[in-house]
């Protein structure tokens, strides 16, 4: 049986960092694949299609969940976004580890559907520091920096159904955070099951 690769959740408010720390952790470690999540949200200046996201409008969204082309999706912040299940599904059956990065109620319908996932949560060092950085972003309307802002309260409770919490506080220490989750996440024995019973049938008693 060939190795399947392993599935990486990252969540947290919106403003914590997870895109800024996604890009920077695939530079670093470019066998790990993103998976581009699809949305109904408009591009922010500079977002490209394919890229960032894959943007379409609410028709289109609703035909793909009717489809089932979706291996989680959820409404976030009055747009809706969900995860292309066949990339994924692909990516993993290669042995590729996918990252995806996806808000607290796809999160949980991951954990459902695919429990040996790794989910991380991603915390900002504080409340004045997420303001400050939704702020120096530039992206949102004041409604929407004060959705995310009274969202953030909601979504840090979620924090208990995940594995890891990463403070992004230094962008360096908690890439190297990240990495180092991933690194003792691939050695865990049941993920290396099949490398074991390779070992025993050449006959190496462990
Ligand atoms: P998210 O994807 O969680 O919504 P972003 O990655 O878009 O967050 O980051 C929000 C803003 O905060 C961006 O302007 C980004 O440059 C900045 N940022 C991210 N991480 C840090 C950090 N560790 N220190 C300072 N600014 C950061
Ligand atoms: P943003 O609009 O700031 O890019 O993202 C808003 C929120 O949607 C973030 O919490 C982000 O993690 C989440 N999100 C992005 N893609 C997906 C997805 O495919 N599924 C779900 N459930 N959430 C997503």
């Amino acid at each position: 049986m060939p190795k399947k690769g392993m599935l990486i959740v990252l969540s947290g408010p919106s403003g914590a960092g997870k895109g800024t720390l996604c890009n920077l952790l695939l530079r670093k470690r470019p066998e790990l694949t993103l998976s581009v999540s699809v949305t109904t949200r408009p591009p922010r200046p500079g977002e490209v299609h394919g890229v960032n996201y894959f943007f379409t409008d609410r028709e289109n969204f609703e035909k793909m969940i009717k489809k089932g082309e979706f291996l989680e999706w959820a409404r976030v912040y009055h747009n809706y976004y969900g995860t292309p299940r066949r990339f994924v599904e692909e990516q993993l059956k290669a042995g590729k580890d996918v990252i995806l990065e996806i808000d607290i109620q796809g999160a949980r319908q991951v954990k459902e559907n695919c429990p040996d996932a790794v989910f991380i949560f991603i915390l900002p060092p504080d409340i004045e520091e997420l303001k400050n950085r939704i702020k120096k972003r530039g992206s949102e309307t004041e409604e929407s920096f004060n959705l995310r802002i009274k969202s953030a309260e909601e979504e840090l409770k979620a924090i208990s159904y995940y594995d890891y919490a990463v403070v992004n506080d230094d962008l360096e220490a908690a890439v190297e955070k990240l990495e180092s989750i991933i690194i003792a996440e691939r050695c865990k024995v049941y993920r290396n099951m099949d490398l074991i019973q390779l070992k025993r049938r050449e006959g190496i008693n462990i």
